[in-house]
């Protein structure tokens, strides 16, 4: 089969950029030196620009798992240019093409079943979906936002003024341009974009599956640290309205942190989080169908079959139970009715969900 045509305008961005991070920059800093004031530019912007894809491009506009001040969509509007990663509404679309038909050789845009460098990059260097290149159908909200519609329009101007202007302007400020459009505009931006690329191929390939198989998409805390938080991807593609990615406290996931930075200061609203009950019985779900399968050569298998359905199912309605009572006691709460038995209900119900789960626990790593 024929390949589609190469795209001259990314491979030469890619590539030379690419190049001159790993070249000009180093030979500049063994030359001349950087000083602590471009370190400070070069993370400064890596992270208002991949901020600006995490908690702007994905997780506003391509899901919108939360509501956005002006200023701060803006923002995020001028930080993805400052990533360039294209505009926020061609960006959402392919996004959400991805998350529709994931793994889907012909319809993903950057399906991981065609292996790292495709969906890292090679994605973007051939044509290979040129017919739905400037279809927005999939996009139709975003196109009714001035901000979203404004950046779209002014893309080329918006890209070169982020990338080079604010970095020759910080030189400038700090006494040498040269310096700073290195770290702070070239080395940040090739930084940015790999980072921001392993959701795509890395995050598909590298880490475990708690909450679904359905996907190649996989949870991974150290891939966390190089991608906003964006690593925590099983559970992303899973539920991907919650407006995070890392649920738990001690997870990375600085985009988190900003969207809940952003509604304590009236910033953000509306963020919308999964039901914990259905994120533990995907969880369960998915602990059952790991355990079956580690199970299965053993001689005994109908017996341990038997005794693990027994427990998973006891489980399940523990589950059940336990998140129906919470519910009927905030409701009652917010009605201001009595709620010491329900309060008393709902603590039984908490240990028995703990003894069960703890079961449960030792029950699945025997095997
Ligand atoms: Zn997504
Ligand atoms: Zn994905």
């Amino acid at each position: 089969m024929k390949k589609p045509p190469l795209i001259w305008t990314n491979i030469t961005l890619f590539a030379t950029t690419f190049l001159g991070a790993v070249i000009l920059v180093p030979w500049y800093g063994i030359t001349y030196g950087y000083g602590i004031t471009e370190w400070v530019a070069f993370v400064g912007l890596a992270f208002a620009s991949g901020l600006s894809i995490t908690a702007g491009y994905h997780r506003l506009w391509s899901h919108r798992t939360y509501k956005a001040h002006w200023s701060m969509r803006f923002l995020f509007a001028l930080g993805g240019a400052l990533a360039l990663q294209n505009s926020a509404l061609h960006w959402s679309s392919d996004h959400r093409v991805h998350h529709k038909h994931v793994d889907n050789n012909d319809r993903d845009p950057y399906s991981a079943n065609m292996g790292f460098w495709y969906s890292h990059i090679g994605w973007m260097l051939r044509e290979y979906q040129a017919q739905r290149y400037h279809d927005y159908k999939n996009v139709r909200d975003l196109q009714n936002e001035k901000i979203v519609m404004w950046q779209h329009k002014y893309y080329l101007p918006l890209l070169i003024i982020m990338n080079i202007g604010l970095p020759m302007f910080l030189g400038w400020l700090n006494g040498d341009v040269w310096a700073m459009l290195l770290m702070a505009g070239l080395l940040r931006l090739v930084v940015v974009h790999h980072c921001t690329f392993f959701i795509n191929s890395l995050a598909h390939i590298w880490g475990k599956q708690p909450y679904t198989d359905k996907n190649t998409a996989r949870d991974n805390g150290i891939l966390a640290l190089f991608t906003y938080g964006e690593g925590y991807h099983n559970f992303h593609h899973i539920f991907e309205n919650d407006y995070r990615n890392g649920i738990r406290w001690w997870h990375y996931d600085p985009t988190k942190w900003l969207i809940n930075a952003m509604a304590w200061t009236g910033l953000a609203s509306q963020r919308r989080v999964t039901p914990q009950e259905r994120i533990e019985s995907a969880k369960l779900q998915m602990q059952l169908k790991q355990t079956q399968h580690k199970i299965q050569q053993r001689a005994d298998y109908e017996e341990v079959l038997e005794k693990l359905h027994h427990e998973y199912e006891l489980l399940k309605t523990h589950i059940g139970e336990y998140y129906q009572a919470k519910k009927e006691l905030i409701e009652a709460r917010r009605k201001q009715i009595c709620i010491q038995q329900l309060m008393t209900r709902v603590e039984q119900l908490q240990q028995d969900l703990l003894m069960r789960k703890k079961n449960w626990k030792l029950l699945t790593a025997n095997y």
